[in-house]
């Protein structure tokens, strides 16, 4: 039994420990999610489980940019950045409601860390590496041009501008329809389950882990062949349970964004730019928002409690003021933020923003299997990687053959869209039946990029919903998605993972918390105190994106 609907939860653990599973993957992130599509698409027995929610770490918390690989460029990264432009094109054709071109302006100052000649030649030898392609392809734009398309920009200094397409994607939204995806191919995932201690057969060989039902406060041993370590951040905390002498590999870097209103930042497409200190950070427009990262500072503070400081906001909010000196934003403009840690491999007396973005595996003595590093842009390849290094050891360990890996055509949860034609009538129509429901504003864009064609089964719910205004009926109608459907457990994990509105539409949380509260308690059948429980968690992180402490 295997099942997206958070309700059978207890019967899917039961159905659990009866089985012995040939994978099983610690960590609900981008990497893992990646894995277990992988594996079961392979055909493999699957399990993975998450301590908090889906996408919880590191994979709700990026730019979410799946990049083209312009800034390896710089160093002469041939290789990889034509890798990433292709995979960049192949994550774009199995989620393209989800991974979405962005115009994106490179805006040249005097003494920049770009020039004219320069990003001519870097965008149109990046263009060719990564096999851009159509309206992708960039453009330069003199000072006059540049000034059009944003006329916030600072004038002083301005020497033009390049004009080329990113693409983004809600890294949390990829991380969940990775998971539903790879529940429809036979895995079991589960959120709210700890992987606490290993299990190790009479050789050594680790054989199962103990996890903690976070939920429920019980602990459950699970059967595996194999375990694929993908906890991001946590990393080294997983690896030292499995030996407590292993040397630390990860070097953690901490990366913030802030988002204010479209009132306050209103920006016509991204914008790429300087920073006085000599790094480069996103301005990004997103639905009713724009948000702005990153830093790269090294971290080594707790992993599990980590937000935005004081400091970190206030040099965003100058590098904005610099480059946008007509905007004047002051911290109290700032609607919501995240921080989040980049797990990077340690390479002795480089910097944070020196070391590289390249995943690398790892394999214990007793192994223990794991994958860290990397980006979102190579989630697909790194689970490729590390499917194809099971596969062979099941068939060495059991005889058990698998298909090779096939992930670059199965599209995501959401799709499929063939073609652009299709995915833009799908959006036609996706407008007229929510105008004709009595919604407008942001919500078509919305609902496209969040869920595809499952906007379908949410717009139907929310038809059967007659007593209540459409705002109201919409709402209750994602949130019976969200819990029949996306294995969410709380008002947090809806506003977080299934939705990104504590990110980008926190005021609007404000007017619909306590309905989402009441549909929770409703389906989940909660008593007043688990309620209440949910409630002072959502109130906590809403309180936590609008706070800098010094
Ligand atoms: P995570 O997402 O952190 O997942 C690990 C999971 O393991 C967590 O959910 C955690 O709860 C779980 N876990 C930990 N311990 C246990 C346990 N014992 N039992 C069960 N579960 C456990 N990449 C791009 O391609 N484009 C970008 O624009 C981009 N921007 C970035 C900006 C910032 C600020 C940062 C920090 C990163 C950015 N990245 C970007 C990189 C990208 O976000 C990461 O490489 C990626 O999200 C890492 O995913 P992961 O699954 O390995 O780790």
């Amino acid at each position: 039994m295997n099942t997206r609907s958070a309700l059978e939860r207890d019967t899917l653990l039961l159905t659990i420990k009866e089985k012995n599973f040939d994978i099983t993957i610690v960590g609900g992130g981008i990497t893992g999610a990646g894995i277990a599509l992988d594996a079961a698409s392979r055909g493999m027995s699957v399990l993975l489980v998450e301590k908090a929610d889906f996408a919880n770490g590191t994979s709700s918390k990026s730019t979410k940019l799946i990049h083209g690989g312009l800034r390896y460029l710089k160093n002469f990264e041939i290789g990889l950045v034509r890798e990433v432009g292709r995979e960049r094109a192949t994550v774009h054709k199995i989620a393209p409601h989800l991974v979405v071109p962005r115009k994106m302006l490179l805006p040249f100052y005097d003494k920049g860390t770009f020039g004219p000649l320069s990003t001519s030649i870097g965008l149109w030898v990046y263009d060719r590496l990564a096999n851009v392609q159509g309206n992708d392809r960039r453009r330069m734009l003199s000072k006059k041009q540049t000034i059009l398309k944003e006329p916030l920009l600072k004038q002083a200094g301005l020497k033009g501008s390049g004009y080329y397409a990113e693409y983004r994607a809600d890294d949390a939204r990829l991380t969940l329809e990775n998971i539903k995806t790879a529940i429809d191919y036979g895995a079991v995932c589960l959120n709210y389950l700890k992987a606490e201690e290993f299990l190790y057969d009479e050789n050594g060989k680790i054989s199962g882990i103990t996890c903690l039902d976070q939920i429920n406060g019980k602990l459950i041993d699970i059967k595996t062949n194999y375990v694929v370590n993908a906890t991001g951040p946590w990393t080294d905390r997983l690896r030292k349970k499995d030996d407590g002498s292993a040397h630390e590999k990860l070097f953690l870097s901490k990366g913030v964004h802030i988002v204010l209103s479209k009132d306050k930042f209103p920006l016509n497409q991204a914008v790429y730019f300087d920073v006085s200190d000599g790094r480069m950070i996103f301005a990004i427009p997103h639905h009713r928002c724009t948000y702005v990262g990153t830093t790269d500072t090294k971290y080594t503070g707790d992993i599990d409690e980590m937000t935005v400081s004081r400091k970190e906001a206030q040099y965003l909010l100058a590098a904005i003021n610099n480059i946008f000196p007509a905007l004047h934003l002051t911290i109290d403009d700032i609607e919501s933020s995240w921080a989040g840690l980049r797990p990077l491999i340690f390479k002795g007396g480089k910097s944070a923003g020196e070391l590289s973005r390249k995943d690398e595996i790892f394999i214990s003595k007793n192994d223990l299997i794991t994958i860290t590093g990397g980006k979102l842009t190579g989630y697909r390849k790194m689970a490729q990687d590390v499917v194809n290094l099971v596969a062979e050891k099941l068939s060495n360990k059991q005889g058990k053959n698998f298909r090779p890996v096939y992930t670059a055509k199965i599209s995501l949860t959401g799709g499929p869209f063939l073609n652009p034609q299709e995915l833009k009538e799908y959006q036609t129509e996706l407008i007229k039946r929510l105008h004709a429901f009595g919604i407008e504003d942001h919500w078509p864009e919305y609902m496209l990029e969040n869920y595809g064609r499952q906007s379908d089964l949410i717009l139907e719910k929310a038809s059967s919903y007659t007593a209540v205004k459409p705002l109201e009926a919409l709402v209750k109608a994602e949130v019976w998605f969200a819990i029949h459907h996306e294995l969410a457990q709380s008002p947090l994990d809806f506003f977080t993972h299934r939705t990104g509105r504590i990110h980008y539409d926190r005021p609007g949380i404000l007017k619909i918390k306590s309905l989402v509260l009441d549909e929770f308690a409703y389906w989940h059948n909660w008593n007043p105190a688990t309620t209440a429980k949910a409630k002072a968690e959502l109130e906590k992180a809403l309180e936590e994106v609008v706070t800098f402490k010094d």
